[in-house]
């Protein structure tokens, strides 16, 4: 079980020993629609205030203005914020990861990102993408890279590019309808320490609608069928998640699923509605 960090949020370690929660923000498209910006801004913050202290965004999202909205959430709270980060495969040369790695920090208004990651693989090789993250580390503009949407076969690959080894964490998809990882990438994950982040825990609001095994489970535990989700998720050893809620409603709701426990039966009655793999399958992506 992972420790509890100051906040009551539960963390995991990275392969370096720093320690991360367990539970974060997404904010793939927020910053969107100008009429919401102010309840995303408050959803993030209060996310903040409740220990989830791990934000999750990309030069990608909204082209860069989901990147502005973070820099004014985190600004006079930086230190608190563990921000992760991604560059484009079609930036990921050595130059390139560079240029965007400064593009990114200027619109979150700090002087370093935590975490950056390899959005996706491109055509670019790994092993240029690694030696532009590791300059950026020495230039102290990252403190940590990982990579998003890798499968076993890339990492496997990227151990072996000169520096591959430091990767910091494998960003995937992963919910109750997407379980392909559990045969192949998680097993192959936790071996070595690398947590993976599961991206799309509700597959984007589309596991909520109408799913009678969640809604069982959920109406067991007083809970909503989002918390069952997400609990299910983070009852994993080695795994974090990273759902997007754009209200503060949300955020709380989300916040409390930390305290659910499921029970053998609720895992047993999920797994009889989302069957387990019965073989290795190849990473799904959204
Ligand atoms: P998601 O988190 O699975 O789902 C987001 C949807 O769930 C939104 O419609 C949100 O609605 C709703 N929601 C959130 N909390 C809820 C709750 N408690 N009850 C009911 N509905 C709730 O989808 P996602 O945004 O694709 O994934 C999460 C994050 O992962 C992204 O934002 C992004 O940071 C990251 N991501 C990374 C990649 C990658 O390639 N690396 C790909 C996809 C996503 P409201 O907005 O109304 O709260």
């Amino acid at each position: 079980m992972p420790a509890p960090s100051v906040s009551g949020v539960r963390t995991i370690a990275l392969p370096l020993g720093e320690r991360i929660p367990v539970l974060g923000l997404g904010t793939w498209f927020m910053a969107e629609d100008p009429s919401l910006r102010a309840t995303e801004r408050a959803a993030l913050e209060l996310g903040l205030d409740l220990g989830l202290t791990l934000i999750d965004t990309a030069e990608l999202y909204a082209d860069g203005r989901a990147e502005e909205l973070v820099g004014e959430v985190i600004a006079g709270r930086r230190d608190e914020v563990f921000l992760v980060s991604k560059v484009l495969p079609t930036n990921a040369s050595r130059a390139g990861t560079i240029a965007a790695c400064e593009r990114s920090l200027r619109r979150l208004g700090t002087d370093r990102i935590d975490l950056y990651l390899l959005h996706w693989r491109g055509a670019f090789p790994l092993e240029e993408t690694v030696l532009a993250f590791q300059e950026l580390v020495e230039a102290g503009k990252i403190r940590h890279w990982g990579v998003s949407n890798l499968d076993v076969p890339d990492l496997e690959e990227l151990s072996g590019v000169p520096g591959g080894s430091q990767v910091q964490a494998d960003q995937v998809l992963y919910n109750l309808s997407r379980r392909g990882i559990e045969l192949g990438l998680l097993p192959w994950c936790r071996a070595r320490g690398i947590p993976v982040m599961a991206y799309s825990p509700y597959e984007q609001g589309r596991l909520l609608r109408d799913d009678a095994a969640l809604a069982a489970v959920a109406e067991r535990h007083g809970a909503t069928p989002a918390q069952i989700a997400l609990a299910w998720i983070l009852r994993l050893d080695g795994v974090n998640a990273i759902p997007k809620a754009g209200t503060p409603a949300h955020v709380e709701e989300n916040r409390a699923a930390l305290d659910l426990r499921l029970t053998r039966e609720d895992l047993a009655e999920l797994d009889g509605a989302f069957p387990p793999p019965e073989e290795e399958r190849p990473l799904e992506v959204l």
